[in-house]
C-alpha cells in the first residue's frame, strides 16, 4: 500500500476557480477506505487565490510548459505560469514526502488534467495533453488517474515505487 495524492476538489474542498468543487462521489468512495490520501490543490499551492480567474495552456500542454514551449494564462491575458510551476513543485513536494505511488486527478484541468485538456482558446475546446501538475508527477514515476479511471486505483496501491 502506498499514499494517493488526489486533487482536493474530486473531494468536496471548494478550491476550484469558482470557489466551488468537483465533488466526485466514486473517487470519494473508493480511496475513503485506504489509508494515506493527500488532498491537494495545485493551483492553491501555487499562491493562486479562490475564486480566481480561469486558465488555459497555450502552445502545448504540461509537458511543454517545462520544456518552455508553452505558457499558461488566464482568461483575462495575464501569464500565470510561475504559479502553475510553483504549484506543481509543491505538489510534487507533498507527494515525496509522503512517498505516495499515485494520483487520482481531475481530468481537462491546466493543473491536473490527465490525458486532456483545453485548447487556450478559452472556447471550451479539447486536446490531448497533460496538465502542468500532472506533467512534473509523471516526469517523476508517479502514476496518474483521471476521476473517469477509478478502476486504476487499486493498482496504485498495491505497487511500491
Ligand atoms: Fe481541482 Fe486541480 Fe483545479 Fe485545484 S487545480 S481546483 S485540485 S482541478
Amino acid at each position: 500500500m502506498v499514499p494517493i495524492i488526489v486533487s482536493a476538489c474530486l473531494l468536496g474542498v471548494k478550491c476550484k476557480h469558482d470557489g466551488t468543487e468537483n465533488f466526485c462521489p466514486e473517487v470519494m468512495e473508493k480511496v475513503k477506505s485506504y489509508p494515506g490520501v493527500i488532498p491537494v490543490c495545485p493551483e492553491q499551492l501555487g499562491g493562486l487565490p479562490t475564486p480566481r480567474v480561469p486558465a488555459e495552456i497555450s502552445g502545448g500542454d504540461g509537458h511543454d510548459v517545462w520544456d518552455k514551449a508553452a505558457r499558461v494564462y488566464s482568461r483575462n491575458g495575464l501569464e500565470v505560469t510561475p504559479s502553475f510551476i510553483k504549484g506543481a513543485e509543491e505538489t510534487l513536494r507533498i507527494a515525496g514526502m509522503f512517498k505516495a505511488g499515485g494520483a487520482v486527478l481531475k481530468s481537462g484541468s491546466p493543473s491536473c488534467g490527465c490525458g486532456w485538456i483545453r485548447d487556450g482558446s478559452f472556447r471550451g475546446k479539447h486536446v490531448e495533453g497533460d496538465g502542468v501538475a500532472t506533467a512534473l508527477l509523471k516526469k517523476h514515476g508517479i502514476k496518474v488517474c483521471h476521476e473517469e479511471e477509478t478502476r486504476l486505483i487499486d493498482s496504485f496501491f498495491s505497487q511500491q515505487r
